[in-house]
C-alpha cells in the first residue's frame, strides 16, 4: 500500500463526501437519519409514477429505503469500484440473496471450499431443498479441473477471496475465464479486500461485502451489500432482494455511513500493523507457517501481489505439529489482548482457533499443526507482540 494512485485518491475523497447536502446555504457534515416506513405524495399521480421507480434512488416505500440508504449504496458502489449496490440485512443476507438471485431448480452451483461457514450451510441446506445441487471445488484447483467440473446447467460460480479461515487467494480472473464457455454469474465474498480488491476489473459479476466487518468498523452493526458493475446485473439483484423483503434499518446504514469514513487510514494502519506482526511470529519457534496472503513466502503470495492494492489485517497462524491442539488453547485463553470472538474488522485485536471449528470437503491450508486466525486491530503494535510474547511461554 505504498503508492496510492490518483484513482485511489479520489475514492478516499469520494467516501468523504458521500451523502453530504449541497442543496442549502449552510449544511451539517452529517446527514440526518432518515426513518420512516410510509411515504405521502401530493397526488395519486406522484405515487402512481413512483412505484415504477423500484429500480431507482427514489422515495417510494419504506422497505425500498431512503436517504441513508442511497448514500451508503452510492459509498459501496464506489469502494468496490461498482456502478450500483443493494444494501441487506447483514453479511449472510448479502451472501444468499446473490444466490438466490442467479440460480433456479435444476441448476448446478460451483462453490469454493473455503467460502464462509454459514454460505457453505445455506448452499447445502435451502439450496438443495430448492433442487440446487453444489459442488464443492478445492480453493487452488487448477484452471483445467475447473473446466472439467463445468455442466451444461451449472449457473453460477461462488468464491471467497482469500478463504475464510485458511486464507487460500483465490485467482479471479481464472474463475472469470470460465464464464466464457457459458451464461455463468461470478459472486465474490470481497470481504477482506474490501478497498483492496476491485472486483469487477477482475470479471465479477456480483460482489459482496459483509459490512458487519471493515466498513461499519466499530463490533456494533450487522449489515451487508451486493454490488454491480451493470444495470442488469443490479435489476436481478434489487428484483430478490425486494422480492425477499430484504431490508437494513437507516440507523445502522448511518453507523455503517460513519464507519466507511476512516476506513482508508483505519485499513493501513492495521495492515502495517499486521505484517509487522505475521513477520515477528514467522520467526518464532512455535510457528511453521503463516498464512497471511501479503507477507512474502506465504501461500497467495503471489496472486495477491498481482490482483491487490493492499491487504486487511486478518490472518491464519500454524503452529508445529508437536503442538497439541489443546496447548493451543491455552495459548489462545492466556492472551490478554487478544478477544476471543468472531466478527473481525473492528478496532480490538481478536483470537479463534481453526482446527476443529471449519468444514471442509478437501484437505484446508497446512494440515502440519494446529491453527488459529488472529484478526489485528488498532491497540500499539508493541504491545500486541509483547502480548503474543508472554503467551507463547504456555507453548514452551
Ligand atoms: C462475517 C462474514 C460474513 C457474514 O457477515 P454477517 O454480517 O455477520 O452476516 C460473510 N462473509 C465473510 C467473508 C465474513 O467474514
Amino acid at each position: 500500500m505504498s503508492d496510492i494512485g490518483n484513482a485511489r485518491m479520489r475514492q478516499l475523497s469520494t467516501i468523504v463526501a458521500v451523502g453530504r447536502s449541497n442543496e442549502r446555504d449552510e449544511t451539517f457534515v452529517n446527514m440526518p437519519v432518515y426513518r420512516g416506513s410510509t411515504v405521502l405524495f401530493s397526488s395519486i399521480e406522484q405515487r402512481q409514477k413512483s412505484q415504477e421507480k423500484k429500480f431507482d434512488q427514489a422515495l417510494s416505500y419504506g422497505v425500498r429505503g431512503g436517504p441513508n440508504h442511497h448514500a451508503l449504496e452510492d459509498m459501496i458502489a464506489e469502494l468496490e469500484g461498482g456502478t450500483r449496490a443493494q444494501i441487506l440485512s447483514t453479511g449472510l443476507a448479502a451472501c444468499t440473496t446473490a444466490l438466490l438471485a442467479c440460480l433456479r431448480a435444476g441448476d448446478h452451483l460451483l462453490m469454493s471450499d473455503g467460502v464462509y461457514g454459514p454460505t457453505r450451510d445455506f448452499a447445502t441446506g435451502m439450496l438443495g431443498r430448492l433442487g440446487i445441487e453444489t459442488e464443492f471445488f478445492p480453493p487452488e484447483e487448477d484452471v483445467g479441473n475447473l473446466r472439467k467440473l463445468l455442466r451444461p446447467n451449472t449457473a453460477a460460480i461462488f468464491a471467497e477471496s482469500p478463504s475464510s479461515h485458511t486464507f487460500e487467494v483465490q485467482n479471479v480472473p481464472m474463475l472469470a475465464s470460465l464464464k466464457e464457455r457459458q451464461d455463468l454469474k461470478l459472486i465474490l465474498d470481497n470481504t477482506w479486500g474490501i478497498g483492496n480488491f476491485r472486483p469487477f476489473e477482475h470479471g465479477v459479476d456480483f460482489s459482496v461485502q459483509a459490512l458487519t466487518k471493515y466498513v461499519c468498523g466499530h463490533s456494533d452493526v450487522c449489515l451487508g451489500s451486493i454490488s454491480t458493475a451493470t444495470e442488469e446485473n443490479f435489476r436481478l439483484i434489487r428484483g430478490a432482494a425486494l422480492e425477499l423483503g430484504q431490508y437494513a434499518s437507516p440507523d445502522d446504514c448511518w453507523l455503517a455511513l460513519r464507519g466507511a469514513r476512516t476506513l482508508g487510514v483505519r485499513l493501513r494502519q492495521q495492515s502495517a500493523s499486521a505484517l509487522r506482526i505475521a513477520q515477528w511470529l514467522a520467526d518464532q519457534q512455535p510457528v511453521v507457517q503463516l498464512r497471511y496472503p501479503a507477507l512474502p513466502g506465504s501461500p497467495g503470495h503471489e496472486i495477491w501481489k498481482r490482483d491487490f492494492d493492499g491487504a486487511s489485517s486478518l490472518f491464519g497462524v500454524v503452529l508445529a505439529p508437536h503442538i497439541s491442539v489443546e496447548a493451543s488453547h491455552r495459548f489462545i485463553e492466556a492472551l490478554k489482548l487478544f478477544g476471543i470472538g468472531a466478527s473481525w474488522g473492528g478496532f480490538e485485536s481478536l483470537v479463534l482457533p481453526t482446527t476443529g471449528f471449519i468444514r471442509r470437503s478437501f484437505p484446508a491450508g497446512s494440515t502440519e499443526g494446529p491453527a488459529l486466525r488472529l484478526y489485528i486491530g488498532l491497540e500499539d503494535t508493541d504491545d500486541l507482540i509483547e502480548d503474543l510474547a508472554q503467551a507463547m511461554q504456555v507453548l514452551a
